[in-house]
């Protein structure tokens, strides 16, 4: 087995530039330049490239609710009756600019409402947060930092959370064997910091993330090839995520729930 050499550390920010289309031409040439002599760059390359294009898929996309939908348009249907009021023959400005400024206000209002309304609710199992969390666990498989405290031990995780977060999740030592404790991270969900407890179940990372009860709905999906299993037990919402086949996701909730007090 010949490795390949590593990605040049000086490049890796080029690369990204590369990848972005950010970089100046001279730029640009000169890393293309370099990826057709440097195998390890090269690789690093088709990597962003990768990952690029999947976390770009429109399934981890939000899509409005109908709700929202309805009330933008609906917005949106005043400013255009408001245009089209003056129906006079006489050549006059189409509409006062105070009513423009006044409907573009109110619409702007109602924009905001709705986007507040969106991230102060969200319940877990909606795909705005079903999305997030899909996110969240490539996330944390690509850049490196699955754990910000990596120990097969709870009693090293669980105080770790309780001294970043206002809440200590439940850490559970689960059937080492069957489901060996890989750490503990701190991610971000709809708008917070929340508790992701990692374990792995036969090769496979199911990130288990943590936060205190909120809006819940027990669902399960499955976001551009991650399944998402979403529920609430003891004062806690769970979600689990991970590549693991859903059959395996349920048994390891089962287990969860068996295991936790
Ligand atoms: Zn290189």
């Amino acid at each position: 087995m010949n490795a390949l050499p590593p990605p040049c550390p000086e490049r890796e920010l080029l690369l990204h530039g590369l990848a972005d289309g950010e970089l100046d031409a001279a730029n640009a040439l000169a890393i293309e330049g370099h990826l057709r002599s440097c195998e390890g760059c090269a690789k690093l390359y088709a990597e962003i490239l990768r990952h690029k294009k999947i976390v770009n898929d429109p399934a981890l996309r939000f899509h409005a609710t109908p709700r929202l939908r309805a009330n933008i348009l609906s917005a949106m249907a005043e400013v255009e009756t408001s245009v089209a009021a003056p129906q006079t023959g006489q050549i006059i400005p189409l509409i006062e600019p105070r009513r423009w400024s006044m409907a573009a206000a109110a619409f702007s209002a109602l924009a905001l409402a709705a986007s507040l309304i969106l991230f102060v609710s969200s319940p877990v199992g909606t795909p705005a947060i079903d999305g997030e969390l899909a996110a969240a666990h490539v996330r944390s498989l690509l850049a490196a930092h699955l754990t910000d405290v990596t120990s097969t031990d709870r009693h090293t995780v669980k105080p770790w959370f309780l001294g970043k977060l206002g809440y200590a999740p439940p850490v559970i030592d689960l059937k080492p064997d069957d489901y060996p404790l890989i750490g503990g991270r701190l991610d971000y969900i709809d708008g917070q910091p929340v508790a992701a407890i990692v374990y792995k179940r036969r090769g496979h990372i199911i990130n288990l993330f943590v936060r205190p009860i909120g809006h819940v709905k027990s669902t399960s999906e499955t976001i551009n090839g991650y399944q998402i299993l979403s529920w609430t037990r003891g004062g806690f919402d769970y979600s689990a995520v991970s590549d693991l086949d859903m059959p395996g996701l349920r048994q390891f909730q089962h287990d969860l729930d068996s295991a936790l007090p």
